[in-house]
This record gives structure tokens, sequence and C-alpha cells, in this order.
């Protein structure tokens, strides 16, 4: 063990800290102190901002710097209720202040290559951070190759994704306010697996929600690759049923193929829409595949799930939507907070020179709006399993809603405050 390693262990083991059971070992530390460490968290979403933030509540005086390329977290959990008109921006966008004031350097810019080898990143604007561990929670890129004319279509505005909440939010719900009563909304999912498995089928609700007042006789056609509903299938079949019989349209096993105009070329049919939103297929984030970390299909990062190591590069943890998934594991905003802690507590033991804690349990819970004030939810419970080095639904555990209900209305505004409060308060 290292001097620094042994002087920092004394530490942890003064303040009391309980590593092992997660215990908070409080974030406060003198800045004569040695750093223990230097992690550098790329990415402030869910994965990379509770990371930076566990990190120093329970690491005490690790050196921690976020780089984000965006000045504020926008959530895109809640997006879809500013896509139908129910929220605005301004509900869904938090600042990083909160990390800054517990001692996280956070970093405003892009990063365009890391090298795993001498342990150091560069950012487009030139500086160059060096670190002990690097976490990256870069979320999803978009395969645009797999949609012919896709990427200019979003790029001149025409088509819109809305899957990364920001100006595409705010795009996408001003073209369905500009639709005419009587247009048509077309949207189409990728086959499994995206980020947010319900999400798209919520997104359906919110338009269906405003257009069944707003726009009467518009309807909204869902176009699904997949041969059925991903998630809460026979929820969302009955939403789709009380609520918005005669507006919502579903079809399976729709993959689109090229985006022409305003029209969606399927294998058998064209469909052509009033507003088309594409939702593309999706892999780990470009500096994933940059860093020459996408050893799963050529598209996700295998991780080892004890410490979110990727299997690629040593040193580097991975976090969230841009892991190969393990069973039964949702691309989540949730997972990637509970990623973040599995990471962060390993990280701390590892700097410390001590073994990484028991196996982890992890969970998730997706609530998703069926009309402006109902909801429903699916939950799950994933244990570490030895044997198989993945993480297993735990039997028995989690399942979905009985029915769509107001309660749950609550339950999932809560669930979005204190979520984003754990990241970045
Ligand atoms: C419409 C919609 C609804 C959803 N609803 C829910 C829900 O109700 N509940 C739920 O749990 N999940 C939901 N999700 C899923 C959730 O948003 C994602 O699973 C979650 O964001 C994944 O977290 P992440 O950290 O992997 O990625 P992100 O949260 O996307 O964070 C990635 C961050 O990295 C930054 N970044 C990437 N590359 C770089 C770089 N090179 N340099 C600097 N910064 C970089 C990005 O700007 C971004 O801020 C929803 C998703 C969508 C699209």
């Amino acid at each position: 063990m290292t001097q620094m390693q042994e002087l920092s262990r004394r530490r942890l083991l003064t303040a009391g800290a309980a590593l092992g059971g997660l215990a908070l070992a409080g974030c406060a530390s003198t800045p004569s102190e040695p750093s223990a460490g230097r992690v550098v968290v790329v990415g402030g979403g869910f994965g990379g901002a509770t990371a930076a933030r566990y990190l120093r509540m329970w690491g005490g005086n690790i050196d921690v710097t976020l780089v984000e390329r965006n000045t504020s977290f926008i959530s895109c959990p809640i997006s879809n209720l500013v896509v139908g008109g129910h929220k605005q921006m301004a509900d869904i966008t938090r600042g990083y202040d909160g990390l800054k004031a517990i001692g996280v350097k956070v970093v405003q810019g892009e990063v365009i290559a890391i090298d795993v080898a001498v342990r150091k990143l560069r950012l487009a604007s030139g500086t160059e951070l060096s670190y002990d561990r690097l976490i990256l929670s870069p979320g999803v890129d978009f395969m645009f190759d797999q949609v012919g004319g896709l990427q200019a279509a979003i790029d001149s505005g025409r088509v819109t994704h809305g899957w990364k909440a920001g100006p595409q939010t705010v795009a996408l719900r001003r073209q369905i306010e500009a639709m005419p009563d009587g247009g048509v909304f077309a949207m189409s999912i990728p086959k499994v697996p995206y980020r947010c498995p319900p999400g798209p089928y919520e997104r359906a609700c919110m338009v269906a929600s405003y257009v069944k007042v707003a726009k009467p006789r518009a309807k909204v056609l869902v176009l699904d690759a997949n041969p059925e509903i991903q998630s809460k299938k026979a929820l969302f079949e009955r939403a789709f049923q009380q609520h918005y019989s005669g507006i919502i349209e579903y079809r399976p096993n729709s993959e689109i193929k090229e985006v022409s105009g305003n029209v969606a070329k399927l294998e058998f049919e064209d469909v052509k829409a009033d507003v088309l939103n594409v939702i593309p297929p999706q892999r780990a984030g470009d500096i994933a595949r940059t860093a020459g970390l996408l050893n799963m299909n050529n598209r996700w990062v295998g991780v080892n799930w004890l410490t979110m190591e990727s299997t690629a590069a040593p040193g580097v943890h991975v976090l969230g939507d841009a892991t190969f998934s393990a069973p039964a594991m949702p691309k989540s905003g949730h997972m990637a907070n509970q990623h973040a802690k599995v990471a962060a507590a390993a990280i701390i033991n590892l700097l410390m020179g001590l073994p990484v804690s028991p196996p982890p349990v992890v969970m998730n819970t997706c609530y998703s709006f069926v009309t402006a004030k109902d909801v429903i939810h699916v939950a799950s419970v994933h244990q570490f399993d030895a044997a198989e080095k993945t993480f297993k639904t735990v039997p028995g555990s989690g399942g979905v809603s009985a029915a769509a209900n107001q309660i749950e209305g609550r339950y999932a505004l809560g669930w979005a405050l204190n979520i984003w409060d754990d990241m970045l308060a």
C-alpha cells in the first residue's frame, strides 16, 4: 500500500465510514488534506452527475472533475409531458451549482479523445485532464446510417427525434402545436434495445392527450419496429383504448427504412405525416466509441458489474445507457443512478487499496403518464449473481401497476424531484 493510500485509509476509518454498507461518510474535506485520487467523470446526466455527487459524499477527499458539454441538465424523464403541453422546459431543467457546492469541479466542454493507456483525456478546447479513474456516462448516440435520409431530415429541422431532452423537445412541441386539425402525427420506434423502453408509448399518450382537446380530428400513428409494445403492454393497450380510441393507431412490425420529405418509408408501404417523429436506433455515446470501448456487438460497452469497470479498458468505469445491459435490465435514468452508486463505492475502495464492496443489489422504477394525471409504473430488483457474473432479476420482485391511477401521478412527479436532487442537489 502506498503512503497516500495508507493516509487515506486512516482518514476514512477515523471518519467512521462504512463503505461496505454504503454508509454516508459526509462530503467535508479540508483543502489541506491530500487528495485520495483524481476521478474525472464525463457526462453530467443521470449516471455521471450521481457518480460525481456520491464520490464526494462517500469519498470525502477524492478530487472529482465533471465534464459536461451542456450548461444545464435537462431531464428526459418528464420531457414527454413538455411534448404533450402539460409541463414547461423550466420544469425539467436544473443547474450544476449543487455539485459545485460540494466540491465537484464542473467543467463545461466536449471530451473528444481519451488515451486509456496514459489515463488522460482531451477536451475540444485543448484542455487535457489526467485521472486515476475515469467514469464515462455519455448516454446514447444515434445510428443514423440505419435509416436512409434521417440525418439530413433531422439536421434540416423537418423531422425530430426528441430522444435527448433539450432543443429537440422544444422543436417537437412546436411542430405538434402547428399541426392542422385532421393532421397526422407519426412516430417511429426502433427495435430494442433503446433508452427507456416505455418512453415511446408514453409519448404517444401525451401527444394524443393534447390533440384530443386541441385538434380532435388529428391522428397519432405509432410505427413500431418491434412485434409488440415493449413495456407495460396491457396497461398501454388499455390506455390507448380507454382514452384515445380513434386517435392512436398502433402498428407493430413497422420498421422505418427511409425518410423522404415528410414520408416515412417502411418495407411495404409509405406513410405520409404532418409531423414525423423518428426515434433512431441507438448505441453507446460517441466518446465511448472513439475510446475503443464498444466491445459488445460494436454497439455497447461490456462492464464488470461489481465495479462498472469496462471490460475493454482498465481504469475506465462506464455507466447507464452506454453499457451492454444485464438480462432484463432497462436503459433508464433510475438504473443509471444505481450504476453510479455501485461505481462510486467501488472506486473509493479501489483508490484506498481496499477490496470492493460486497455484491450489490440495484433497482428500477419507471413511471409513465398515460393522461396528464394518470400514471402506470414498472419496477424490478436486480441482484449480482456471482456464478454468472451479471445482475439477475430477483424472482417475485417488482411488477406493474394494477391500473393507471392518479396517486401514481403524484408519485411519478415526486420520483423525478427526488432523483434530480439525488444527482444534483
Ligand atoms: C422521452 C424519454 C423519457 C424517459 N423517461 C424516463 C423515466 O421516466 N424514468 C427513467 O428512469 N428513465 C427515463 N428515460 C431514460 C433516461 O433518460 C436515460 O436512461 C438516462 O438519461 C441515461 O443516463 P446516462 O447517464 O446514461 O445518459 P444521459 O442522462 O443522457 O447523460 C449523458 C450526458 O453526457 C453528456 N456527454 C456525452 N458525451 C459527452 C462528451 N463527449 N463530452 C461531454 N459531455 C458529454 C451529455 O451531454 C449528457 O448530459 C427517458 C428517456 C427518454 C428519451
